[in-house]
């Protein structure tokens, strides 16, 4: 059990502070909108059963304007179309830049990739990996999901570290975690989240690992953000200790793990420094899997 002083907060799973222009998302997670016992009609029940109830009808149609779409802008069906354009008109810009600094660009890119690194952040939208390192089409092999987690039972994460080692020979794995992660506070919330109790179970029982040192930390925020590191360097730990990692690392001496916090109030990225070696000599009494 979470110590009841954590948590509280209303659980958002997307951004805390939006930006300019920012778009406030459906993701937006609020606990409270459990459906009502005896089951309530979903957002997708269809309009024949709506149009036989008024009430619930009213929760099935379309607004008149989005939020976040501007004050004389209600052609809703016109705004999703050309939300929608914008990214191929983007694409078009992008492929043309690309082949005026590089003619090769495309030439190279269809034959093959070989990246240096392996990438597994979290699925929060404001921190996009290639972006905040300066890295190009082909550099980072990537993985997203909610709160960075490698999960040994999760053949999604499991099946890319496997490739990105085995295959692609990545040289670094990174897992990049961020200060302000919505998963990690709604993990630190001791609530019923249905089903992404199982995902956040993982982040809780790194809780449960390092309860005494941040029990001991008073400050809630700076207790939150001690428990993004931890979590963090917890994943670090599960990705040496997959055979893939082991097997690598004894044949090559890589891939070297490596551990990572964003910062959105300047865009930093802090090292939590991991010693590898360390690391891997600390596990492999119980998990040594390269006998
Ligand atoms: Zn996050």
């Amino acid at each position: 059990m979470l110590p009841s002083r954590i948590g509280g907060q209303p659980l958002r799973l997307a951004a805390s502070r939006p930006h300019p222009g920012h778009r406030p998302s459906s993701l937006a997670f609020n606990p409270a909108r459990r459906p009502a016992a005896g089951g309530s009609r979903s957002v997708s029940s269809s309009s024949s059963s709506s149009s036989a109830n008024p009430s619930s009808g009213a929760k099935t149609k379309i607004p008149a304007r989005l939020p976040g779409m501007n004050e004389d802008d209600t052609d809703v069906e016109r705004y999703l179309r050309e939300n929608h354009q914008r990214l191929f008109e983007n694409n078009k810009k992008w492929a043309a830049e690309r082949l005026k600094q590089d003619p090769d660009f495309f030439t190279n890119l269809a034959a093959g990739q070989s990246p240096e690194y392996l990438w597994i952040g979290c699925s929060d939208s404001r921190i996009p990996a290639e972006q905040i390192t300066g890295l190009q089409a082909g550099e980072a092999f990537v993985h997203r999901n909610i709160a960075n987690m490698v999960i040994s039972t999760d053949l999604n994460v499991m099946s890319v570290i496997n490739y990105a080692v085995r295959h692609l020979k990545v040289k670094h794995v990174v897992v990049c975690g961020h200060y302000g992660c919505g998963g990690v506070k709604a993990a630190m919330t001791p609530k019923d989240m249905g089903l992404l109790n199982p995902w956040l179970r993982n982040i809780r029982d790194v809780y449960r690992i390092y309860e005494k040192e941040l029990d001991a930390i008073t400050d809630e925020h700076k207790r939150y953000n001690r428990l993004v590191e931890l979590n963090v360097i917890e994943q670090c730990r599960n990705i040496v200790k997959t055979a893939d990692v082991q097997h690598s690392f004894e044949e090559n001496r890589y891939p070297i793990v490596h551990g990572w916090v964003f910062n959105f109030e300047d865009g930093s990225i802090t090292d939590l420094n991991i010693d590898m070696k360390q690391m891997l000599g600390g596990i492999q009494k119980i998990y040594n899997l390269t006998e």
